[in-house]
């Protein structure tokens, strides 16, 4: 027999628009189905003008939730308390009532520094990195790098003045942006795509992975059985990881912060593996899976996040 909720279940959702693809309820059911926990976590499509009554009303009736795009920035300015990630990224994915106040935080970086973390076997410390990429993603991850102690972030992307503005928005001397391609004596210790690039099999690379250029690709993207960077950049010995990672370890915070317990990693890896298989629409929808499309567009091709 499957969960039956009691009078106390508290309740939580990820709001986006579209959200139909979100492989994050069936991560987090794992999650507390495998601890014994009184809470059931589903998926709610809200608008703009919805995002800050749902946003605060699941919050004050003792449970709490993950945004996704489109409403990650106005989330930022529902929150009653914003950690200070939030305000650094401008940008709340994650949702809870505590002390009375609605908090919010951006589990994304930590999302980010995890996949680092595990990538490298350790911090970034020191490191010189490549992000490709200026939008909400890029910005999430120039802070992490900067938090694992990276020394030097150069950002590249599509429209140069896009990563101008994200380096002057972060105020960082450690944030350089490129505003050409870099040169073949270049050498990077990671290399982060956060652009949209891998999304479709169509796709270009972000970028050809060079062993001799890059000592380590974290992909962002995230599609079934990993990306095609990531299969090219393991081929030629590279180490790579895609954003299923960042996927788990942003919603394993999230669980900390409203249970107050570790995150079980293991079924919601688990969870998570079954759903690219197995999905709605089968394999081929995780790249639509984490549906993150601007607000009237349909469940377009995938980007991740809550
Ligand atoms: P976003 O704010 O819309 O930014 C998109 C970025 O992709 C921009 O830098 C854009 O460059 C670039 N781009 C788009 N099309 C391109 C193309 N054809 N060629 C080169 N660059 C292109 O999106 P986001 O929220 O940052 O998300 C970016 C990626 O991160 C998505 O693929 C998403 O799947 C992934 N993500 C993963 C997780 C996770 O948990 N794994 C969480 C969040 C996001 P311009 O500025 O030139 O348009």
């Amino acid at each position: 027999m499957g969960f039956v909720p009691s009078g106390l279940t508290r309740v939580f959702a990820v709001l986006g628009r579209p959200v139909g693809h979100s492989l994050s309820p069936r991560m987090q059911n794992a999650g507390l189905r495998h601890l014994g926990l009184d809470g059931i976590y589903v998926a709610l499509e809200a608008s703009d003008a919805d995002l800050p009554g749902l946003l605060l009303g699941l919050a004050r009736a003792g449970g709490g939730g993950n945004v996704t795009l489109p409403h990650k920035e106005r989330a930022a300015r529902t929150v009653e308390a914003p950690s200070e990630r939030v305000v650094r990224t401008g940008a709340c994915n994650t949702f809870w009532l505590e002390d009375g106040v609605v908090r919010g935080d951006n589990t994304d970086v930590a999302g980010v520094r995890r996949s680092v973390q595990r990538l490298l076997g350790g911090s970034a410390q020191g490191a010189r990195v490549l992000l490709l990429g200026a939008g909400g993603a890029a910005r999430a991850a120039a802070v992490a790098l900067r938090e694992e102690g990276a020394d030097r972030v150069e950002i590249l992307n599509r429209t140069a003045d896009r990563a101008v503005e994200l380096a002057r928005a972060l105020d960082d001397p450690g944030l350089v942006p490129l505003r050409f391609p870099p040169g073949p004596d270049d050498r990077w210790d990671l290399v982060v795509n956060a652009t949209r690039l891998g999304l479709s099999q169509a796709d270009p690379l972000a970028i050809e992975p060079r062993a001799r250029m890059m000592g380590a690709i974290l992909d962002l993207v995230y599609a079934p059985g990993s990306t095609t960077l990531v299969e090219r950049a393991r081929s030629l010995g590279i180490p790579a990881l895609d954003g299923t990672e960042m996927l788990l370890q942003q919603g394993m915070e999230a669980f900390r912060l409203w249970w107050g317990v570790p995150a079980p990693e293991l079924p919601m890896r688990e969870a998570l593996r079954g759903g690219a298989e197995e999905g709605p629409g089968g394999a081929a929808s995780q790249r639509e899976a984490e549906g993150e499309g601007e607000a009237a567009a349909p469940p377009a091709p995938g980007e991740a996040g809550p």
